[in-house]
């Protein structure tokens, strides 16, 4: 299920039980579960991120295109495809991008046992460092579904739990200009805030290795072509 759908679902749902914590759980920016990292006040720069890798169809061309702009970028993995593509795993990183943790198989956590949670985080965390030799510090959670425990076992393990300003739901066939406008609005708008923009974009999909994202690709080539002026940053930039 799409996560937006989900937290549109959700807020129906905690309008009607007269309660916050579904918001807490889901919302892409509350910090009521506890500090995660969003966005600062810097409107001139953008963390590209891509969830739901590696994934053998997508990254490589991704990369590409990153290094023909110089642009770096963060990427939150899904450790049970790391484990698969181990060789993805060290291109992405030796080309200089970021790597997150983004669970062993991408559960809801906020709904999961507390010994599932460290599982998930302990398990793709292990599968990153057995690949690159060195430690996973950023976490970001499926669905950006989340409860208290599931952001202390993060922290506990040295990592800071990250979430986003903006999602454009690539996992959805829209075409590379819909995608395009919605990158380009919601850049906009948080402009208009005065933040930078953390966007979650995805070069995998969390069902298997292989979902078709060139759109995500080619939206992103052609948003970094017309936005020369930005300051492309990891997340590790922000803290
Ligand atoms: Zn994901």
């Amino acid at each position: 299920m799409a996560a937006a759908e989900m937290i549109g679902g959700a807020a129906v749902v905690a309008a009607a039980a007269g309660g916050a914590l579904a918001w807490a759980a889901l919302s892409p920016e509350s910090q009521i579960f506890g500090r995660t990292l969003v966005a600062p006040a810097r409107p001139d720069e953008i963390a590209l991120t891509y969830d739901d890798g590696p994934n053998p169809q997508v990254t490589a061309q991704l990369l590409e295109v990153l290094a023909k702009h110089g642009v770096r970028a963060t990427f939150f993995l899904i450790g049970g495809f790391a484990r698969q593509c181990p060789s993805l795993v060290r291109e992405v990183a030796a080309a200089g991008h970021l790597i997150g943790n983004h669970t062993m198989t991408h559960p809801w956590l906020a709904w999961q046992t507390e010994r599932r949670i460290r599982e998930e985080l302990h398990g793709a965390s292990a599968a990153i460092e057995d690949v690159l030799g060195q430690r996973v510090k950023y976490f970001r959670a499926p669905h950006g579904a989340r409860r208290p425990v599931v952001l202390q076992v993060a922290r506990e393990m040295g990592m800071v739990p990250v979430q986003w300003n903006l999602i454009c739901q690539d996992w959805k066939p829209l075409g590379v200009d819909e995608l395009l406008g919605r990158i380009e609005r919601g850049v906009e708008r948080n402009r208009r805030r005065g933040v930078a923009t953390n966007v979650v974009l995805h070069d995998g999909g969390h069902l298997g290795l292989g979902a078709e994202r060139m759109d995500t690709v080619r939206a992103t080539e052609r948003f970094i072509a017309q936005h020369a002026d930005v300051r492309y940053v990891g997340v590790d930039a922000w803290g």
